[in-house]
């Protein structure tokens, strides 16, 4: 082999790393920089898994390799190279080379030449510079695929333990886990099955339908030990979602035609591990939230408590004859601060309205969070145009109000400002019931919003 052959082979080999976005790329310009000193139909790579140590394709790592002849050939080629000093093999005319991460043994590189030729006893010189430089590609590979890996899930784990910090209800935190795995896995579609109280069945909670109705066999098959299962060639991914032993349900990656690569499939298992905790977490919350009077994540007194301040306030107001007002207000476009930023940063939202309320509020009314981003205040003692103050004061201390987002780290965006919509209502002792006293409250919210949002409404009979 001259200089120059030498030369422009090892070039094209360092570089091979360099240039290929994935791992057949990298294949394909391994065996464009082997075509410059010999004839190559083909090179494969294989790999031991880390966790499992079966044999995998480097190209198809989701898969098993279906070949068993030509699994055992290739471990005892790799069985062979442990403790030798060998950097390449031939067996059956085929050349072997081992791929070493330190000082262990990794895979293989095996070419496969178009015809025999004596060119090929070259490449055993070259073999201790070649063996290396692909083994640090394939190292470099899996580092950096690890790596982009982790970023994104680093970050989707950070927002879903903001959201079980002060989310307790499955209802409203599976369909945000699950627009979370769909923003990663691009082709497939997400399923999440949760098993139903008697842990029997599979019910569908994430999306509303299922397309392939066949699943439920394979979720049939998943017992409380059961690692992933990939089904149909790679295509069905199953991702069961246990706690201590017990089988809670599963993610399930779902797609006709392609097959989960190595990263989805990591980040499906590691997120349906995190998942796992979440549902768990969030059972045991409900539990002890059941009797709960306040509001898990404003620590406003939640709705039920609402409906029961509302009895007693205007009971009260009736007997004494006193004045009672009520406020209602709504978040504007709410779910765009969700959808913009997630809903990691709308629950930080949530909570800074929440303060500003209780701040700006004296310490006889009672502030309510009555469902998402609607909170309900009752004001004892207040006649209405006090009530109206109030209502414009709350107003414009949210609108004022910068809310820090920087732990969220979403570039170019520190802070973010919401407006709300107001009602103000005033009981009346004919009315029927006390609902009636909210009801008009929000009525005049209603009008607020469609007089253009950020404003006030006093209601008017
Ligand atoms: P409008 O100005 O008409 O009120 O628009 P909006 O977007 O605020 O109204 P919409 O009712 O369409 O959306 C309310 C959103 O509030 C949708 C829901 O996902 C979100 N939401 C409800 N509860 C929570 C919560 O606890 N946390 C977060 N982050 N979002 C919530
Ligand atoms: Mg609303
Ligand atoms: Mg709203």
């Amino acid at each position: 082999m001259d200089f120059k052959t030498f030369y422009n082979f090892m070039y094209k080999l360092t570089c091979s790393f360099e240039k290929s976005k994935c791992r057949t790329d990298f294949i394909e310009s391994l065996e464009s920089a082997f075509s410059k000193i010999l004839s190559v139909e083909k090179i494969k790579i294989y790999v031991l898994d880390e966790f499992s140590f079966v044999l995998k394709d480097f190209e198809k790592p989701w898969e098993n390799m279906s070949d068993g002849e030509e699994n055992q050939k290739i471990q005892s080629v790799l069985n062979s190279f442990v403790g030798s000093k060998e950097n390449a093999k031939l067996v059956d005319n085929i050349i072997y080379m081992p791929i070493y991460e330190e000082t262990k043994i990794l895979g293989a590189i095996k070419i496969i030449p178009d015809e025999i030729t004596d060119e090929q006893n070259e490449i055993f010189q070259i073999a201790p510079l070649v063996q290396k430089q692909i083994s640090y590609a394939v190292l470099n590979f899996k580092s950096r695929e690890k790596m982009q890996l982790n970023t994104k899930f680093y970050q989707t784990i950070r927002n879903i333990a903001k959201i079980i910090e002060t989310q307790y209800e499955l209802s409203y935190i599976l369909p945000i886990l699950g627009e979370m795995i769909d923003s990663f896995i691009y082709e497939h579609l997400i399923y999440i099955f949760i098993k139903n109280k008697n842990r029997k069945e599979f019910k569908l909670v994430w999306p509303a339908n299922i397309k392939d109705v066949k699943i439920y066999n394979y979720l049939e098959q998943l017992t409380p030990k059961s690692q992933v299962m990939l089904e149909r060639e790679g295509k069905v991914g199953i991702f069961p979602l246990l706690s201590e032993q017990k089988l809670l349900g599963a993610i399930v990656a779902y797609n006709p035609f392609d097959k989960l690569n190595e990263n989805e499939i990591n980040y499906l298992d590691e997120i349906s591990k995190q998942a796992s905790i979440t549902i768990e977490r969030a059972s045991e919350y409900m539990k002890v939230l059941k009797d709960a009077t306040l509001d898990a994540l404003t620590g406003l007194n939640n709705r039920h408590q609402f409906a029961l301040r509302l009895r007693e306030e205007t009971a009260f107001a009736k007997r004494q004859n006193k004045p009672l007002c009520c406020i209602m207000t709504d978040i504007d476009f709410f779910k765009k601060v969700n959808d913009t930023y997630g809903h990691a940063v709308g629950d930080c939202v949530l909570k800074n309205v929440a303060r500003t309320i209780k701040k700006e509020l004296r310490e006889n009314d009672i502030p309510s969070r009555y469902g998402g981003e609607e909170f309900a205040i009752l004001l004892p003692y207040t006649t209405l145009d006090e009530a109206t103050l109030v209502a414009q004061r709350l107003r414009s201390a949210i609108e004022k109000k910068k809310i820090n987002i920087e732990e969220y780290n979403i570039e170019g965006v520190k802070q973010l400002s919401v407006t709300i919509s107001v009602g103000v209502s005033l009981y009346d002792k004919t009315m029927k019931d006390p609902e009636q006293l909210y009801q008009n409250a929000d009525k005049a919210l209603y009008e607020a919003k469609e007089g253009g949002r950020n404003q006030v409404v006093v209601f008017k009979a």
